[in-house]
């Protein structure tokens, strides 16, 4: 039997305001348990939420770059239900009316063709507090600083067929709301998290097999490890005579599995209803209209321009248009050399070796944009050949000077293209090789375009490096065929 799997994905974004949904506490990551939870917060008698507007214009503003409609009116429903991180004994979230409606993110898969994933909706919630396992013996500590912090949750139609296309839409979606700059995109940290809803069905079915959902997806990498596993389990369920049951699971990245906490039998009747103490949200075209002026360029217009104005390959431009902190990097360094294929290849070669070998992010890059474009272009100009390039970007990259400039003049890199100083060296090389040069002379003809390789790496040596080895390869072939 043939086997198709089937994947909705709920996603959960930290909003980067200052201060919490519905109170002006202040959401900074890290502070002291308890520091920051005010009394609205903890749903103290007495007091009223106030709603934030930054909170509001978030949302609206991820809803359009995902071409959604947004709700002319919004209302927030209590969901009810105890649980010891949360005081208020209910979350505030918007149930029936979400602020942003249907709309759609497109994906790039490995092959470079692209899909489109619908979003069912997307809805403002606070997020409740921590529960702090580890830190008590034998007892469990409740920290309430996240309480009251901002969600936009964001709920995909279940479009996806595989682990990849998971994990590539997690990857757009990470994309468009760090390009927003609505959240910091931090996984570790849990300002982005992610339910995975998975199910099968026999290839060519057309009803939904019954799906699980799991939690606790905290990273790309488990996002596709808990789906591999996932439908395995299920299928092997299956195929076994069982059945699957609609549950929520839990992934342990550990032990690379997925464990039932609940069945639908045991879920909560959450009591949803609106929230007596908000209004609804009213948005005028007016407001829209603002928000939308105030987008920036989002990542599939860049990687469109990438491709079709600066001529990249359909794969460069994915990758550099990925990241908004590796597009603008590469923006810079194509402003100052003037040459696209080349920033792009120094970005994602010399660069991003050397970030990945220190794990830096391109925001902490000891060479700056700037510092490599000039670098690019003292290539462009042939100041210095490919090699000696290398050697200056490794000084800049230990700052071994300021500027391409200055390493090329200190290190003496400047390439020498004086056909008078390549002949002396050229001669020099032939004299002391005699043994190669008979060699030479006794090949075969075809084969004697690979020997040269040999005189041409003496000739580079001798001049360290900076000799121009177009002029090299010609001059040598000149003067070793004179001697046949
Ligand atoms: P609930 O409100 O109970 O969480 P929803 O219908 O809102 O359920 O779906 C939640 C998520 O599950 C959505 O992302 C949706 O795409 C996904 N989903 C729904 N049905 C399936 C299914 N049969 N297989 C996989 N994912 C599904
Ligand atoms: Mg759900």
């Amino acid at each position: 039997m043939q086997w198709e799997t089937v994947i909705g994905l709920e996603v959960h974004v930290q909003l980067a305001t200052h201060s919490k949904i519905f109170s002006g506490a202040s959401t900074a990551f890290g502070a002291e348990p308890n520091s920051q939870a005010c009394a609205v917060d903890l749903g103290l008698p007495g007091v009223l939420p106030v709603l934030n507007e930054q909170a509001v214009a978030m949302a609206v503003q991820f809803g359009l770059a995902v071409h959604a409609d947004i709700a002319e009116v919004s209302v927030f429903d209590r969901k009810n239900y105890f649980y010891p991180d949360l005081p208020k004994g209910y979350q505030t979230s918007q149930m029936y009316h979400p602020i942003v409606g249907p709309g759609e993110v497109e994906i790039t898969l490995d092959d470079d063709t692209t899909k489109r994933i619908r979003i069912h909706h997307a809805h403002l919630e606070e997020d409740a507090g921590k529960s702090l396992h580890e830190d008590f013996h034998g007892m469990t500590g409740i920290d309430l600083n996240r309480a009251g912090t901002p969600l936009l949750e964001i709920v995909s139609e279940p479009d996806m067929r595989s682990a990849k296309e998971a994990a590539a839409y997690l990857k757009a979606i990470h994309s468009i709301v760090t390009y927003l700059g609505i959240s910091d995109g931090n996984m570790a940290e849990g300002s982005m998290r992610c339910d995975v809803n998975v199910s099968v069905r026999p290839k060519g079915q057309e009803a939904f097999g019954t799906r699980a959902e799991i939690k606790n997806v905290n990273s790309f990498r488990f996002v596709e490890r808990a789906i591999a596993f996932e439908v395995e389990r299920q299928i092997e369920l299956i195929e076994d005579g069982g059945k699957v049951i609609q549950e929520t699971r839990l992934f342990d990245p550990e032990r690379d599995e997925t464990r039932s906490m609940r069945t639908k039998e045991e879920a909560n009747d959450y009591r949803y209803f609106p929230c007596p103490d908000l209004l609804p949200v009213v948005l005028d075209q007016a407001y829209l209209d603002h928000l939308r002026g105030q987008l920036p360029e989002l990542p599939a217009d860049k990687r469109e321009r990438f491709q079709h104005a600066l001529g990249l390959s359909a794969y460069d431009a994915a990758v550099l248009s990925a990241s908004r902190d590796v597009a603008e990097y590469f923006e810079e360094v194509h402003r100052v050399c003037g040459d696209a294929k080349q920033a792009a290849n120094w970005v994602q070669g010399e660069l991003s070796g050397a970030l990945n070998r220190e794990s830096l992010s391109i925001t902490d890059s000891p060479v700056s944009a700037v510092q490599l474009g000039e670098l690019v272009q003292r290539v462009l100009d042939d100041t210095i050949n490919g090699k000696a390039a290398k050697q200056v970007f490794q000084a800049l990259w230990h700052g071994e000077g300021d500027s391409a400039d200055a390493v090329i003049e200190a290190k003496g890199l400047k390439q020498v293209t004086d056909t008078g100083a390549i002949e002396a060296m050229i001669d020099q090389v032939i004299a002391d090789s005699p043994a190669q040069v008979a060699q030479y002379r006794d090949a075969e003809p075809e084969k004697r375009g690979k020997m040269i390789g040999y005189f041409v790496g003496q000739v580079m040596k001798a001049s360290r490096g900076t000799a121009n080895p177009q002029q090299v390869n010609g001059l040598l072939k000149e003067k070793l065929d004179a001697l046949l």
